[in-house]
C-alpha cells in the first residue's frame, strides 16, 4: 500500500483533526499525546509547502455535563464556557498550533449539524428505541455486556428504557463501507484497526439511534423541526469536522479543506469515525475523510491508570517540569505510534537524560562552544551529503519511527567528533579543524530542521545557535540533566 498524501495530489491542502475532548475532565496523558500528533502533522505539511488547517476543540453537549453543572449549582452554559477554557489554555501550554478550537455549543456548530442532518434526512427515521439503559454510559447497553448483571465500567444495573428516538439507516452502508475500506478509499491505520473495522463490518451493520426526546436529554442541539427531540451525542459531535471549516456559510473554505486528510483519534471511538461518520457523509452527499488514524492507550508502570491506583499521570505536571517538548519527545517516540505504550516517570528521565540532555543537548552545546573557542564563532555553511527524509514515515504516521531515524543520526555525529577529535585537530591542523566543525554544524543545522514537526521550541533554538554560518551561544542548557 502506498500512501497518498495531499502533497502528491492536486489539492495543495491539509487537513488534520484531533477527536474532540469531552469537557468534563481534566485532559489526560492519551490526549496530550493525541494533541502532539496532530500538530506534528500539521507542522510537517506546514513545513512543505502545504495550506494546512489543523482543528481541535471540545465536546460540550450530554447528559453527563448537564448533571455536573447542575450539581455545581451552575448554568451548563457557564460550566462548559469555564472548561472550554481549560482546554484552550492547554493548547497554548502543549505549544500546538491549531488553527481553529471548535466548541459545539457554538451558534455556527449547531446550526451545522442541523444542515447536516437534514441533508441525510432520507436516511432518518423516527421508531421505538428499547433497551438497557446505563446512566454512567449515557447509553443504551447490550445484554451481552453485562457482567453478573452490572456495566463493566460502571459497576451499576441499568434500567429498562423504551423512547421514541430517531435512527439513522446505517445498515444500509454496510456493503459501501466495505468496499470503501477495503479499497483503501478510506483508509485506517494502523492495519490492526483496520482488520478489525473489517471484521465487524462483515457481521452487518445496525441502524442506530441517534436522538433522545428532551425529557432525556436536555442539553444538546434540537432536532430539526421536532424541538422536542436533541440530537444524540456522536450526531452532534462529529459534524465539528465540517462545522469549524464553513460547512454552514463559507462554500470556499469548506471547499478547500474538505474532506479532511486524516481524523486522529482513540483507538476506543474508530467505530464511530470509520463507520457512522463516513455513511453520514454519504448520505450527506458529501466527500468521506481519507484517512483515520488510531492511536493506542497508555499504561503508567504497566498499570492501567486510575485515580484508585494513584498512578495517573498528568500532563501539565509534566509540562511544568520538563518543558513541553520533553513531554512530546517521550510521547511521540516512546508510545508506539500504532500501538499501546507505557510511561514512568523512571523511563521519562532516563531517556530525558540520555537522548535529549546527552545525545542532542550536549553535542548542540560542545560543537558551538568549539567553533567560538577555535574560530570566533564563524563557519562555512556546508550543505550535508546525506538527507534526512522521513516524509514515508510521516505519511504512515509513525512519528516513533521518525525520532528514531533523527535520533540514529545524532549517535552517528557524535561517534563522528569522538573519531575525529577536532579538539586535537585544532592543534595540529587547523583548517581541517574548521572544516570538520563547519560539517558538524551544517548536520546538526539540518537534524534541527528535521526536528522541527516534533520539538518545535527546541528546533528554533537550535537554529538560533546556528545562525548562518554565525554561532550564537545558547543563554540556556537545552534539556538541563536531571540527577
Ligand atoms: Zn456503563
Amino acid at each position: 500500500m502506498t500512501p497518498t498524501t495531499r502533497s502528491q495530489q492536486s489539492k495543495n491542502s491539509f487537513y488534520v483533526t484531533t477527536s474532540i475532548a469531552y469537557a468534563n475532565a481534566k485532559p489526560h496523558v492519551g490526549y496530550a499525546m493525541e494533541l502532539f500528533q496532530a500538530d506534528t502533522l500539521a507542522r510537517y505539511y506546514r513545513s512543505q509547502g502545504n495550506d494546512v488547517f489543523f482543528l481541535t476543540g471540545t465536546d460540550e453537549h450530554g447528559q453527563k455535563l448537564f448533571e455536573v453543572a447542575k450539581k455545581a449549582n451552575t448554568a451548563p452554559q457557564e460550566y462548559v464556557d469555564k472548561l472550554s477554557q481549560e482546554f484552550i489554555d492547554l493548547t497554548k501550554l502543549l505549544n500546538l498550533s491549531n488553527d481553529k478550537f471548535v466548541r459545539t455549543t457554538d451558534a455556527n456548530h449547531k446550526q451545522a449539524a442541523q444542515k447536516l442532518w437534514q441533508a441525510c434526512q432520507d436516511d432518518i427515521y423516527k421508531g421505538n428505541y428499547k433497551g438497557l439503559y446505563c446512566v454512567g454510559h449515557e447509553n443504551f447497553i447490550k445484554e451481552s455486556e453485562l457482567q453478573d448483571g452490572v456495566c463493566p465500567d460502571h459497576k451499576t444495573k441499568p434500567q429498562e428504557l423504551e423512547l421514541e428516538s430517531y435512527f439513522f439507516a446505517l445498515s444500509k452502508y454496510t456493503k459501501k463501507l466495505e468496499s470503501l475500506i477495503e479499497s483503501d478509499t478510506l483508509r485506517i491505520v494502523p492495519q490492526k484497526r483496520r482488520n478489525e473495522i473489517l471484521e465487524f463490518l462483515r457481521c452487518g451493520l445496525e441502524d442506530i439511534s441517534i436522538s433522545r426526546p428532551k425529557s432525556q436529554l436536555e442539553w444538546g442541539v434540537e432536532v430539526p423541526n421536532d424541538p422536542e427531540h436533541v440530537m444524540y451525542v456522536w450526531f452532534d459531535a462529529l459534524s465539528n469536522y465540517i462545522s469549524a471549516i464553513g460547512y454552514l456559510e463559507e462554500p470556499t473554505k469548506f471547499e478547500k479543506y474538505w474532506p479532511a486528510d486524516v481524523h486522529v483519534v482513540g483507538k476506543d471511538i474508530i467505530r464511530f469515525h470509520c463507520l457512522l461518520w463516513p455513511a453520514m457523509l454519504l448520505s450527506a452527499g458529501l466527500k468521506i475523510p481519507e484517512s483515520v488514524f488510531a492511536h493506542g492507550f497508555i499504561t503508567s508502570n504497566g498499570q492501567k491508570m486510575s485515580k484508585t491506583l494513584g498512578n495517573v499521570i498528568d500532563p501539565v505536571d509534566y509540562v511544568e517540569s520538563y518543558g513541553v517538548d520533553a513531554l512530546r519527545y517521550y510521547l511521540l517516540r516512546y508510545i508506539p505510534s500504532n500501538n499501546d505504550g507505557d510511561f514512568s516517570l523512571d523511563r521519562f528521565e532516563e531517556v530525558y537524560n540520555a537522548d535529549l540532555a546527552n545525545n542532542l543537548g550536549n553535542l548542540v552545546s560542545r560543537v558551538s562552544a568549539m567553533l567560538v573557542k577555535y574560530n570566533e564563532g564563524k563557519y562555512v555553511i556546508i550543505t550535508p551529503k546525506t538527507e534526512l527524509d522521513i516524509s514515508g514515515l510521516v505519511a504512515e504516521f509513525r512519528f516513533d519511527k521518525c525520532l528514531e531515524q533523527i535520533f540514529a543520526r545524532l549517535d552517528s555525529l557524535n561517534v563522528a567528533i569522538d573519531t575525529n577529535k577536532p579538539w586535537e585537530l585544532a592543534k595540529t591542523s587547523p583548517a581541517k579543524a574548521l572544516e570538520f566543525l563547519s560539517a558538524m554544524a551544517g548536520e546538526l543545522t539540518q537534524v534541527a530542521n528535521a526536528l522541527a514537526p516534533f520539538l518545535p521550541a527546541t528546533s528554533q533554538k537550535i537554529l538560533a545557535v546556528f545562525d548562518n554560518g554565525n554561532i550564537a551561544p545558547a543563554k540556556e542548557v537545552l534539556f538541563p540533566r536531571i540527577d
